[in-house]
């Protein structure tokens, strides 16, 4: 069955169109909806059903579990026997918005949300439509992004009928969304906090409020399917588009040179807008201005995602440093890469 569609803007909430997805919803169907980051795919988080649902539309692995959202501070304690207190700094500080806490895990969490951990990610993002949506289901959403297990995520309501279309109820269409990474993934069940999956708030605003924030390593580095991981969802293959991605990193300009001469026949390159003219026998997909890193971070899926409506067979691509916002939108790049990146 095609999904149903409702349009409408952050400004102006269709009321009927977010009680209609909300019946769905509690009803156990799935209805993708926007956030701030990225478009989610959700389902009721209390009911295991909805669940397994969200993993067969998305051909999601099994073992990767899903981030739980809700619409006030306050549903965390139904969610999480024992709130750490760096949970409440960091509520204080980014929420509503684009982080997600893994915490430990109440019973009411079914083992399909956390996929057998004994902790859960909470999310509280700050996109009304969500929180809309959210309210008016009476419960809390898992809410992956609304994408097809291994391709970029979905910024936009077209991205998400491209890939949902057919397996799903509904799609609330807000837009393009407003930070276009992913939230940013910390561990409060370890030792000391570390954080999983950079994303809309950065390192350094974790660390202002936290002191000390440890990176696992699962950033920087492919992980070996034999290796236990911090954040299952870390060692898969994502973002990727159908052709292989080579990552050059380095000053723009000398990237940039770089690529220039290598590109070969059936070359796509994603690169910052300043570079554009340096290939003109390639299919070239800009991501915004190298000083622009929120652009690059709303930009980066919708461009990777471009390379498949063409027959490239061959894809390089630019990428920032990791400072700020930087180190998500590199991360995004590098995974989509499988991690083949060469250093100029
Ligand atoms: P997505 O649902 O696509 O936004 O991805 C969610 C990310 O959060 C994946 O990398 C998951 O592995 C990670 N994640 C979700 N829940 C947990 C948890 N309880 N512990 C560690 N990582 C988690
Ligand atoms: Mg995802």
């Amino acid at each position: 069955m095609r999904a149903w569609i409702a349009r409408m803007t952050e400004d102006n909430i269709d009321q009927s169109a977010i009680e209609k997805a909300g019946e769905i919803l509690k009803n156990g169907g799935l209805a993708a909806f926007p956030t701030e980051t990225v478009y989610g795919l959700g389902g009721n988080a209390l009911d295991a059903k909805a669940s397994e649902k969200i993993y067969a539309a998305k051909g999601r692995p099994s073992d990767n579990p899903l981030i739980v959202h809700i619409a006030d501070f306050d549903q965390i304690y139904d969610l999480c026997p024992a709130v750490p207190p760096q949970a409440k700094l960091l509520a204080d500080a980014f929420w509503p918005g684009p982080l997600t806490m893994i915490v430990p895990k109440g019973d009411c969490i079914p083992d399909e949300v956390s996929c057998g951990l004994d902790t859960v990610g909470i999310r509280l993002p700050s996109h009304p439509m969500a929180r809309a949506l959210i309210r008016e289901s009476g419960v809390p959403l898992a809410a992956p992004s609304a994408n097809t297990s291994g391709r970029p995520s979905t910024t936009t309501a077209a991205h998400v009928m491209h890939d949902m279309d057919g397996k799903i109820a509904a799609v609330l269409d807000g837009g393009a969304c407003g930070v276009g990474v992913e939230s940013t993934v910390i561990t409060l069940a370890l030792e000391r906090p570390r954080l999983l999956r950079p994303g809309g708030i950065t390192l350094e605003q974790l660390r202002s409020v936290l002191g000390e924030v440890d990176v696992d390593r699962a950033l920087y580095e492919k992980i070996g399917d034999d290796v236990k991981v911090s954040a299952p969802g870390m060692k898969y293959r994502h973002y990727a588009p159908k052709a292989p991605v080579t990552v050059v990193r380095g000053n723009p300009q000398d990237t940039a040179k770089y690529i220039a001469e290598h590109i070969g026949n059936s070359t796509g390159v994603l690169c910052f807008d300043e570079y554009r003219e340096m290939f003109p026998t390639c299919v070239v997909e800009c991501f915004g201005s190298q000083d622009d890193l929120g652009a690059q971070a709303r930009e980066v899926f919708d461009r990777l995602r471009a390379f498949d409506d063409t027959s490239v067979t061959q894809i390089w691509a630019q990428c920032p440093s990791d400072e700020g916002l930087g180190l998500a939108v590199a991360n995004r790049i590098k995974k989509a890469a499988g991690f083949s990146v060469i250093e100029v």
